[in-house]
């Protein structure tokens, strides 16, 4: 089969001839109809995520069932399934109690084994679930990875109906968070960012924008919501100066979700920002495997809608997948782009 590859760290990755996977006992080989490319991708090409090569990348991954091993009881050929990028044994403690993101085995897919920049991808059953028809297979797969943290995030806020809501980058994973905090039943959801255009849509999508390029933002939330603050402040772009903005739109008893990844160290003034206002700072690892099916059911109702996120296909072919990496390097490219094999 077909299989775009990074075989060299800090190179461009490579069409190659691969063997398809074969399929034992709990394993499904699955037909890759849908692989996004994601921010992640670039990481890993430009060495600053460490993998080891030759690596098939893709870990936003949606098809049909193709093979199924011997002892597959759950799913069947011809299924139509998005992948949950994360291999867990299912015997650990954290996979025990239902944490298996922190899994002592866990693997991704596409990072520590081969993913979905290919015509075929094998995975164990347990990471597989059903993609309900009303989802097209290119927004199921970006759903895999951003939408699902955005929808882990929320939970992890403990967002309630009535409540309001500062959502901190509307990229890939804001704008799922902005649609998903509305179905949680936010009353207001703010959008922050510097990107005029991530804001009109953002807007579109029933947020209230609010432009840091145009003065400080937590002076606007806090101007927006008459001096309250919001309940819940979710940072997704990873910079610290960001997340102190998110801790101090704050409201009392406010929670600042954490998401975006960063190794800077965030200043707080733990007594003005988070003792006196009992506020919490939560830290959003990845999602949950029982949470996909979850979020697919939001989607088939029409509740989180990507038709506006996915907005280019590129076909299985180094030279094009390539060109959509270098586009996310420079932050170019706007929308998401997903390969269609
Ligand atoms: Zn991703
Ligand atoms: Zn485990």
């Amino acid at each position: 089969m077909k299989a775009v590859q990074l075989v060299e760290v800090g190179q461009p990755v490579q069409m190659r001839e691969v063997e398809v996977p074969a399929v034992s006992g709990k394993d499904v080989l699955v037909r890759v109809r849908a692989a996004g490319i994601c921010h992640s991708d670039v990481h890993y090409r430009a060495g600053t995520s460490p993998v080891l090569v030759p690596l098939t990348l893709g870990h936003e991954v949606a098809g049909v069932v193709e093979q199924v091993g011997p002892q597959v009881t759950g799913v069947r050929v011809g299924d139509r399934v998005g992948v949950h990028y994360l291999v867990t044994c299912g015997q650990c403690h954290y996979c025990n109690v239902g944490s298996e993101q922190f899994c002592v085995e866990g693997q991704m897919i596409g990072k520590h084994r081969d993913g979905g920049y290919a015509e075929y991808v094998a995975v164990p059953e347990r990471s597989v679930v059903p993609l309900p028809h009303e989802i097209p297979f290119e927004h199921g797969a970006v759903m895999m990875c951003s939408s699902a943290t955005s929808f882990h995030a929320l939970r992890k806020s403990r967002l309630r109906a009535g409540e309001r809501i500062a959502v901190f980058g509307v990229g890939g994973l804001g704008m799922s968070a902005v649609q998903l905090a509305q179905a949680f039943g936010a009353l207001e959801v703010y959008a922050v960012d510097i990107n005029p255009d991530k804001l009109k849509l953002a807007e579109k999508l029933g947020a209230i924008p609010v432009d840091a390029s145009a003065g400080d933002p937590v002076a606007e939330i806090l101007r927006l919501t008459a001096g309250a603050g919001v309940d819940v402040a979710v940072e997704l772009i990873g910079l610290p100066a960001v997340s102190r903005q998110a801790v101090q739109s704050l409201a009392v008893f406010g929670r600042a979700v954490l998401v975006g990844l960063t190794d800077q160290l965030l200043e707080v003034d733990p007594y003005r920002e988070v003792l006196c206002k009992e506020a919490e700072i939560i830290g959003v690892s990845d999602h949950l495997a029982a949470e996909i099916p979850l979020l697919l059911e939001y989607a088939r109702r029409g509740l989180l809608d990507l038709s506006d996120v996915v907005t280019r296909t590129v076909p299985l072919d180094a030279r094009a997948i390539n060109e959509v990496l270098d586009d996310l390097e420079q932050f170019g490219g706007g929308g998401r782009t997903v390969i269609v094999p």
